[in-house]
């Protein structure tokens, strides 16, 4: 019997589900070693047990917890894709007013009809298996982790900061030339794609294990930034983790 694959939305813009769809060369191997039993973005079927179970956004309304821990009981394995799921993401900025402000700047007299709730990523509700961050995931990535559980493998999980791609792709380093960069301390894996492209890194990622945070503070600071600069670069993906810069 094939495994059993399921993609989920939450809270998110869906891109990362539309990276699984945009692997059009390697869907066709990949479903001729699992089943996909449930993928709204895709199909209408629904199933009632996983092996696999993605996720795609963060969890910021109360329904939101129910629903997860229903899936978390019918999955093997639960694994976050994209930055939204792995680290509350963008979505995150919000948890910078109270619900109330937020309900009545959007919804002014219908915000009673709403649900919301300060983001939190996905291992904020339910235990999770493995993380594939990213905003958006990196389709190589992703079918290397699905090809490594079906290997009955534990998936590596890439652990250099960007720089160490920065650099094997041949790029200036931005600071070089007046910019600033979260590279230093961001956990790579996207080929420093953003540098590449002439810009730079804004943290999507998330932060390497054991990040030399005092070390790029210092050099932000050295560019130029306030500390009040450099938390708010860090809190377009990051705010879920931002205590670490303060
Ligand atoms: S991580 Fe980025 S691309 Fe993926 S769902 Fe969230 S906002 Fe969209
Ligand atoms: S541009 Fe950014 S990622 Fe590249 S080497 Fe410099 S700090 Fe590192
Ligand atoms: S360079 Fe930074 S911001 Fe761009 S994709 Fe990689 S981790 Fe994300």
């Amino acid at each position: 019997m094939k495994p059993k694959v399921a993609v989920f939305d939450f809270t998110c813009c869906e891109g990362c589900e539309l990276q699984i769809l945009n692997c059009e060369e390697e869907l066709p191997e990949l479903l001729s070693a699992l089943e996909i039993v449930e993928f709204r973005e895709a199909m209408t079927g629904k199933a009632s047990y996983y092996d696999i179970a993605f996720i795609d956004g963060a969890c910021s309304r109360q329904s939101e917890i129910a629903r997860l821990k229903d899936i978390r009981k019918r999955a093997k394995m639960v694994i976050p894709i994209g930055t939204c799921a792995c680290l509350g993401g963008v979505n995150c900025l919000k948890n910078n007013y109270t619900m109330d402000e937020l309900l009545r700047s959007e919804y002014g007299e219908s915000a009673k009809y709403h649900d919301t709730i300060p983001a939190r990523p996905i291992s904020a509700v339910i235990p999770v298996d493995f993380y594939i961050p990213g905003c958006p995931i990196v389709k190589k990535e992703f079918i290397r982790v699905v090809q490594e559980i079906l290997a009955g493998r534990i998936p590596h999980q890439y652990n250099n900061p960007v720089c160490a791609e920065c650099k094997m792709a041949g790029n200036v380093c931005v600071f070089d030339k007046g910019m600033t960069c979260l590279g230093p301390v961001t956990r790579g894996g996207c080929e420093a794609t953003c540098i590449t492209g002439g810009g730079v890194c804004w943290g999507c990622r998330g932060l390497v294990d054991e990040p030399n945070i005092n070390s790029e503070k210092l050099i932000l600071e050295q560019a130029g930034l306030s500390v009040e600069d450099i938390v708010k670069k860090f809190d377009l993906f990051n705010i879920y983790q931002e205590h670490v810069w303060k």
